[in-house]
């Protein structure tokens, strides 16, 4: 960037209409005193915008007699581009409030009309320049270390703000990268003052030498600077750009006869896991830093730490479930239902998982609530439908036929017009038989509406499809609801099932729901059993079936087919 006095001729773009206009400008340019002009000239509105926007131009010089208002179209668009030429308009009507207008919309100067002379233009277009440049000057400094001509503080978080929103947009990662120098005092030391400009020089350069774009050095601050690894699929990219950084570094520098050592501490912190933002970025890079530098020179350091729920949460509506279909990153495990007659595994509850590429495997409780309050439910909900529906047909095919499958609906899900197509859609396209599926629903979910729940419910069991009320004894049911719905299945919460053996209430509450269950014609199942003892207990009182860690926690779709394999040959044995 210039920013000294200018020697070399102004260039002037001239947009005026008639040529003879053009002469009259080029000669009285030519009689300037304070410059030399280079003039260039355009006629037609689109060539003199794009000549304007070209940035070629030092100052844009426009007759405001132009057609159609086409000087102060053009006037606008100038004011919008930051990189634009400063416009002087001239042929300005006297007393027509043109000038204050113009003045106010980013001109830099008025020439009222019959006011153009050649002293007059002289002065207008060199003050328009040297604004121009005092501007770009204080921009310069603002944005800039004087000193070494790299970016600054103020402009590396812009820089940064833009990888970030880069990436959002991309779906990829970035990494903020804090390089500190740790002895430049000493090294400045050992070469002298007046070599030292060199060395930092050198160390610059050695820096740039290992990044993958060194238009985003900055220089934080005397001895740090800033960079970042942009369009990164994974953390572990920016790795290499540090340990490229702390093997260049422990090459000594050779300056003025001295063999000077230039120790650096690295501290990268990456969008999304560290922040979502420039500044808690560039914090969290600065913190890992300072935890590279305790471990000695020459080391690097990534920014760790847990997430909070808030976060989590945000990332979930960042990243956006749907990326995480695309990705395959959701994934279904399976948890056995046992009929507690004949000890067989009559089929299993699908139960998803997010296998988060870097925060491991998440459970539904992390994220199903997120994806309800976003209706990302509805797509999710679908491909779990799709997926386990699919996967029982898979079993099928390997011999294991005659598994049920139960799937748990969301309320937004169920409450979705076009729900009972969804799961006539799941079904048909796996090509499993209605009949397997049951539909796990909570009492809120169904008591929110129970007019617009009965109907579903109809449609539902109209295509055949099993419905279960999980969670059954924490919600508020009526029990006329209750007989009146078209259900199949309750499922003993797991709170109740919890303290069967111990505490008398909640077998109290676990009896009677077997009760309950059994008068309105109803299957029951226990969820959550753990112990042998509420093994017995859920036995012993007529529950038909259980689902819980005690027979097997969620396993994935193999694990759960041989589980299948050795119940029935157990079963076949006995
Ligand atoms: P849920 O439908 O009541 O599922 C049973 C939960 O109890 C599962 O938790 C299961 O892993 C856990 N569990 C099973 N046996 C035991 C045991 O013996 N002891 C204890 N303490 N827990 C046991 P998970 O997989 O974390 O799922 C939590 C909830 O997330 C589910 O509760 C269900 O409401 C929801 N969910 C899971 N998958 C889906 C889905 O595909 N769609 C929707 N809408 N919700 C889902
Ligand atoms: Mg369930
Ligand atoms: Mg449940």
């Amino acid at each position: 960037m210039t920013t000294a006095p200018r020697r070399e001729a102004l260039s002037v773009l001239l947009v005026r209409n008639s040529s003879a206009d053009r002469d009259r400008v080029a000669d009285m340019l030519a009689r300037s005193r304070r410059n030399v002009y280079a003039l260039d000239w355009q006629s037609g509105y689109g060539a003199a915008l794009r000549a304007i926007e070209d940035g070629r131009h030092d100052v844009a010089l426009i007759d405001m007699t132009l057609d159609d208002g086409l000087g102060a179209h053009l006037l606008r668009e100038i004011a919008e581009d930051p990189g634009a030429a400063p416009a002087v308009l001239y042929g300005v009507p006297a007393d027509s409030g043109i000038e204050a207008w113009a003045i106010g919309a980013g001109a830099a100067d008025c020439l009222v009309e019959g006011e153009l002379s050649a002293a007059l233009l002289d002065r207008a277009l060199s003050h328009a320049w040297e604004r121009r440049q005092a501007a770009a000057r204080f921009h310069y400094l603002s944005n800039f270390d004087p000193d070494t001509g790299l970016a600054n503080r103020v402009q590396f978080r812009g820089i940064v703000e833009r990888a970030v929103s880069q990436a959002r947009r991309r779906d990829d990662m970035i990494a903020v990268v804090i390089v500190g120098l740790d002895s430049f005092k000493f090294a400045v030391e050992t070469v002298g003052r007046a070599a030292s400009e060199r060395l930092l020089g050198a160390v610059i350069e050695r820096i740039k030498t290992c990044l993958p774009d060194e238009q985003s050095l900055a220089r934080l601050g005397d001895d740090s600077f800033a960079f970042v690894v942009d369009a990164m699929a994974t953390i572990d990219d920016a790795e290499p750009v540090a340990i490229r950084l702390t093997q260049a570094m422990s090459v000594p520098f050779e300056i003025g006869g001295h063999d000077v050592f230039v120790a650096i501490s690295v501290g990268i912190a990456t969008y999304p896991i560290c922040g979502w933002d420039a500044d808690t970025l560039a914090a969290s890079a600065g913190t890992a830093m300072g935890r590279a530098r305790l471990k000695g020179h020459n080391c690097h350091q990534f920014y760790t730490r847990k997430m909070t729920a808030q976060e989590l949460q945000r990332l979930v509506l960042q990243t956006s479930l749907h990326r995480a279909l695309e990705r395959q990153e959701l994934i279904l495990h399976y948890q056995p239902q046992v009929d507690l007659r004949t000890g067989l595994i009559t089929g299993a509850e699908a139960l998803v998982r997010w296998q988060h590429r870097d925060f491991g495997l998440l459970g539904p409780a992390e994220f199903i609530p997120v994806a309800e309050e976003t209706g990302l439910i509805i797509p999710l909900g679908a491909w779990v439908l799709t997926n386990s529906c699919r996967q029982v047909r898979t079993w099928e095919d390997q011999g294991l036929p005659d598994l049920r499958l139960a799937v748990n609906v969301a309320q937004r899900q169920f409450r979705a017009h076009a729900f009972p197509e969804a799961v006539a859609k799941a079904l048909a396209q796996s090509g499993m038989t209605a009949d397997r599926l049951n539909l796990e629903l909570t009492e809120s979910t169904l008591m929110e509406d129970t007019e617009a729940s009965h109907a579903t419910l109809a449609r539902l069991r109209a295509m055949g499809v099993g419905v279960s009320i999980d969670d059954f004894g924490t919600g508020y049911s009526s029990l006329s609801y209750l007989k009146r719905f078209p259900l199949d299945t309750l499922k003993i919460d797991k709170s109740f099932v919890n303290d069967v053996s111990n505490d008398p209430e909640d077998a109290a509450i676990a009896e009677a729901v077997i009760g309950l269950a059994h008068n309105l014609k109803l299957n029951v199942i226990a969820e959550g059993v753990e112990t042998a003892e509420q093994l017995a207990f859920l036995k012993d009182r007529g529950c038909d079936a259980i689902q819980g860690n005690f027979f097997s926690p969620p396993v994935n779709a193999e694990a759960f087919a041989e589980l299948v394999r050795k119940n029935r040959a157990r079963i076949a044995a006995a």
